[in-house]
């Protein structure tokens, strides 16, 4: 087996972060056992409002209800701007670095506070009111958050959708949460190539009547479609308004945002968050996970288009007056040291990214890495896949060299905020563990009858009590929540992900509960098998499925994406079944492996299993939705190369 080194608390960590060993204990625990106590505290502590609540938290989770800080009133965007105007003005609230590596820029508070009340009152002027919803399709540029926050600041309800997405894309998701105006830009850059928002809008609303305003930033310059009736330009619109827009006062559960999931399980959902609950855990969380100290610079490579982009680029970097800086690019453009040429040029302090990242990079080699400075680094961070111990390993010696902790933050569009993850100052850490649950986060693990399960073991991982971030409802369709999160089990939240959880109470996140394998009556984490392929040298990236088998129940099914340079073979194919029997065990040999020059991927860097086990299994006339793939071509290649052909 692959040896995993763990890793203690490092005195370094501990020196500087919020809390230690002994203090998340103590704060957990109060968690627990004195609730309302707990959120109380925090909520005043983080939050400003305007009014206090009345209850701090009523909740029925067999009906998929929740609310928090009842009757309490405040506002996002003053959370985020306004009350950090009188300290820290002045201070940069954003860093833009633009894709091409000699653009950027730094945006203060105070620029940031007439930004955005400028385009809330071009929003209030095209007749935008509380509750409307407004869709943002936007590249990684400052507009993107002055429009978010724009959009809290007059209680409008934002659906960002990414901007790598089709025109039916948008289309679906306009109509969906029925739209009244769109904010876009007339291009996008990323990776040096130009990205048709503008003309892809157009395309998009030619189904969508409801849609009366488009604002358009102006990003490249492009010819683009233009619609008298319905389009104004930002840079004219936002100059010919007040600099001062006052704020809405809005209710603890008045609704903040919809965000439609990644979709690697199937059609996504349009979650929705409310104001004062989900705001809190953004801005706690982004205290305490990332130890975020003032002064210093973050980083969150996500697009905003994504869970991780609203909270942790946006909400709750601001809502801290951090400095946060918002990426155009991608990671390899205009080569494989870009992240950590950024690192150096901006200062960088905490850096977060995802483990489809992290891979890509590592394929490239340490030269890259090797070839910047990262003196600033200070701690780092992963999240929205399993991360393989071997990745993760890479990340601590040649990245962060072994001086900067790892927070593996679980969690999901629905929770809003980080879940299960490390506290840098407090917890040990061990390569591919999330660790343990956050304050007032209550996991479980049951099994398929719905029992809870004791001490170190696997099963499907539950929360048990609510929290202030927990999605509220599936956007037009409550019934849809209750029967995805609040059926499987009575009374608890259901995540959709298995884990197993350690003599330590350490929790491990091993894949998507509909991915888990069940070999000749052994049960197989996805994540388990992938991070073997992965330790050898021949193998960029694996997914594994599983596919029915007369004798064993199940059989696995290996996709591998072989090293730049390796020439595929049947030799190779026996000696990976080999490999992976070996660091796993006999049981769980790949049936088949199949050489896969891409896997089909979200467009958020996540392996679409259910895509890949419909080819295994060779069922391809229900493959299923597919809108949110990120190069839909990877699958009719897979396609015509299956090995388990009728
Ligand atoms: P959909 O719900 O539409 O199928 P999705 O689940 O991929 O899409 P997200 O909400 O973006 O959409 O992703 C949440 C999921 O990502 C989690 O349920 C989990 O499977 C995975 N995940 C996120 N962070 C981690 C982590 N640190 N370790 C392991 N898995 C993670
Ligand atoms: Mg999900």
């Amino acid at each position: 087996m692959y040896k995993i080194d763990n890793h203690k608390v490092s005195d370094a960590a501990r020196a500087v972060s919020h809390l230690d060993e002994a203090g998340y204990e103590r704060l957990y625990r109060q968690s627990l056992e004195q609730p309302d106590q707990f959120w109380a505290e925090q909520a005043e502590r983080f939050l400003t409002w305007e009014k206090p609540w009345s209850k701090v938290h009523q909740s029925d989770l067999s009906k998929g209800e929740a609310a928090w800080f009842i009757d309490g009133k405040l506002n996002v965007s003053v959370n985020c701007i306004d009350r950090h105007l009188a300290e820290r003005g002045d201070a940069t609230a954003i860093i833009w670095e633009g894709d091409n590596p000699e653009d950027d820029a730094h945006i203060s508070y105070r620029q940031l506070h007439e930004k955005v009340c400028r385009l809330a009152n071009v929003l209030k002027a095209r007749g935008i009111k509380k509750g409307d919803r407004v869709c943002l399709y936007m590249p990684m540029i400052p507009e993107a958050a002055y429009a978010m926050l724009a959009c809290a600041r007059i209680g409008a309800v934002h659906s960002v959708v990414f901007g790598g997405f089709s025109p039916d894309a948008v289309r679906d998701r306009i109509l969906d949460s029925d739209c009244q105006a769109v904010i876009t830009a007339d291009e996008g850059v990323r990776g040096g190539k130009a990205v048709a928002l503008k003309t892809s809008v157009e395309k998009a609303l030619k189904d969508c009547p409801n849609v009366h305003t488009v604002v358009t930033v102006r990003r490249t310059g492009a010819d683009i479609p233009w619609n008298e009736n319905r389009d104004i330009w930002y840079h004219e619109a936002t100059a010919a308004v007040s600099a001062d827009c006052p704020a809405e006062a809005m209710d603890s559960e008045d609704p903040l945002f919809i965000l439609y999931t990644s979709g690697s399980t199937g059609k996504p959902k349009g979650v929705l968050h409310t104001t004062g609950g989900y705001l809190l855990m953004a801005s706690m969380t982004h205290h305490y996970v990332f130890d975020y100290h003032p002064g210093e610079v973050y980083w969150c490579t996500a697009d905003v288009g994504w869970i991780t982009g609203h909270s942790y680029i946006v909400y709750g970097p601001l809502c801290n007056g951090a400095t946060t800086l918002l990426f155009e690019g991608v990671p390899t453009y205009p080569d494989a040291s870009r992240c950590w040429q950024v690192i150096d040029k901006h200062q960088v302090n905490i850096f977060y990214t995802a483990p489809t990242a992290l891979r890509a990079l590592m394929a490239k080699g340490n030269e890259p890495v090797k070839s910047s400075s990262r003196a600033s680094l200070r701690l780092l961070g992963t999240v929205g896949e399993p991360i393989n111990p071997e990745a993760w390993e890479w990340y601590f010696d040649v990245v962060g060299e072994r001086r900067c902790p790892i927070v593996d933050t679980w969690w999901q569009t629905e929770t809003g905020a980080a879940m299960i993850t490390p506290l840098p100052g407090s917890t040990d850490l061990k390569p591919g563990s999330a660790t343990r649950p956050f304050f007032g986060v209550e996991p479980a693990l049951y099994d398929p009858e719905g029992n809870e399960l004791e001490g170190a073991t696997s099963g499907n991982l539950v929360i048990k009590r609510s929290w202030p971030s927990q999605i509220r409802t599936v956007y037009g369709d409550h019934q849809r929540l209750v029967d995805t999160y609040f059926s499987t089990y009575k009374g608890v939240y259901f995540t959709g992900d298995g884990a197993r959880r350690d003599e330590d109470g350490y929790y491990w996140i091993t894949g998507r509960v509909d991915d888990v394998l069940n070999v000749s009556g052994h049960r197989i984490g996805t994540a388990e098998v992938e991070s073997a392929l992965v330790l050898h040298d021949a193998v960029a990236e694996a997914a594994v499925v599983g596919c029915p088998h007369d004798i064993k129940g199940q059989c696995l099914y290996v996709y591998v994406s072989p090293m730049n340079g390796v020439t595929p073979s049947d030799e190779l194919v026996k000696e990976l079944k080999s490999f992976v029997a070996d660091q796993v065990g006999a049981f769980a040999r790949p049936e088949y492996i199949q050489w896969a020059p891409g896997l089909p991927k979200t467009r958020s860097g996540k392996i679409m299993r259910r895509i890949l086990r419909k080819i295994a299994c060779d069922e391809l006339d229900t493959l299923g939705d597919t809108s949110t793939l990120a190069d839909p071509s990877v699958v009719e290649e897979l396609i015509a190369n299956r090995l388990n052909q009728a």
